[in-house]
């Protein structure tokens, strides 16, 4: 196959993001593209190294952290938003595709030929009344951001909890659902939130206001038969050429680029943890310490570990930070608790 993601669709992440459509299907789908295709150089796999990975504590991740400062990478998948009850798509009894083919609704051709089938799906899974809201692991990563130790989010979820929860630097690898365009003139729509809460049900597809066709307003996510933007994966090997410190967290890595980026970071010398819930093809490649555990529990703990050492640390500043919260000023430091 020329290039697997290609064909995924990280909808919701891990969940589009690692269906496989049949060759004819890859055929057809990537027939259809006159982009040029974007692709991670295959020195990234060449250089694969092989190491063993050793288990490491909440601890020893929040001394990682606390050591490097910035410059941080997070690469996020699918079980960082597992805790925020978005629906599934894979699952057999209640996913999407158990009600829906994804192939008249999640490709390219089929957006173009049925864009309502599409919305009415996005109302029923993320409307105004199942709108997902960011959990604990989120907002742990927003607050090491606030707090200057994260420097970028790269993710595979088209949801938008990372920016709900103060990351500023997201990029997206399979696109935002939350952002529009239309697929006529290219104009940025409202947001996905505010399309699905203001336009009828039997109003869907949303139109372009701008231009006189009234194209059609497409989500951004990445669909089947589409390729991911260059610019925005040129960005996320930047990235991880140049961290010295990388967490994959709640991802399989089983698709590309979510396989090849850890790769890329490790070869260029920084160090990799990974937490998920099961080991990975990355376990026992290129990550250097692996710890088994929920990320909506773990990342408060390592927070909350981060905290600590910074008071230890810096016994003057904490006082200044208590005094500023008694006097209500806004300070940069971590939180007394
Ligand atoms: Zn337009």
């Amino acid at each position: 196959m020329m290039c697997t993601w290609l064909t995924n669709m990280c909808f919701k992440s891990g969940t589009w993001g690692e269906m496989d459509f049949e060759e004819d299907m890859n055929h057809n789908v990537m027939m259809q593209t006159n982009e040029p295709t974007v692709e991670i150089q295959p020195k990234a796999r060449k250089l694969l190294t092989e190491k063993e990975s050793s288990e490491i504590t909440v601890e020893e991740i929040a001394d990682l952290i606390y050591n490097c400062k910035s410059g941080i990478v997070f690469l996020t998948g699918a079980g960082i938003s597992e805790a925020s009850d978005i629906p599934t798509f894979r699952d057999p009894e209640h996913g999407v595709w158990a009600k829906h083919d994804p192939r008249e609704v999640g490709t390219r051709m089929a957006f173009q030929n049925h864009p309502e089938r599409l919305w009415r799906i996005l109302l029923e899974m993320v409307g105004p009344d199942n709108s997902p809201i960011p959990n604990a692991g989120h907002s742990a990563l927003g607050e090491l951001e606030k707090y200057g130790y994260a420097s970028t989010i790269i993710t595979q979820n088209v949801d938008d909890l990372h920016e709900q929860s103060g990351n500023n630097n997201v990029i997206h690898l399979h696109g935002n659902l939350w952002s529009t365009e239309c697929i006529v003139c290219g104009t940025p729509g409202d947001t996905t939130h505010e399309l699905l809460r203001d336009t009828p049900k039997k109003d869907l597809p949303p139109r372009c206001k701008k231009c006189a066709q009234k194209g059609v307003l497409k989500p951004d996510a990445v669909l089947f038969g589409e390729i991911l933007n260059k610019n925005i994966l040129a960005s996320a090997v930047s990235a991880m050429e140049n961290t010295p410190l990388l967490f994959v967290l709640g991802t399989s890595a089983r698709v590309s680029p979510a396989t090849d980026l850890p790769v890329i970071a490790s070869n260029a010398g920084a160090k990799v943890v990974e937490i998920n819930m099961e080991e990975t093809q990355l376990t026992h490649t290129c990550v250097d310490y692996y710890l088994h555990a929920p990320l909506e529990t773990v990342l408060p703990q390592i927070v909350e570990c981060v905290r600590r050492i910074y008071r230890e640390s810096n016994p003057r500043s904490s006082i200044v930070a208590s005094l500023s919260k008694t006097f209500s000023r806004p300070s940069l430091l971590p939180d007394q608790s």
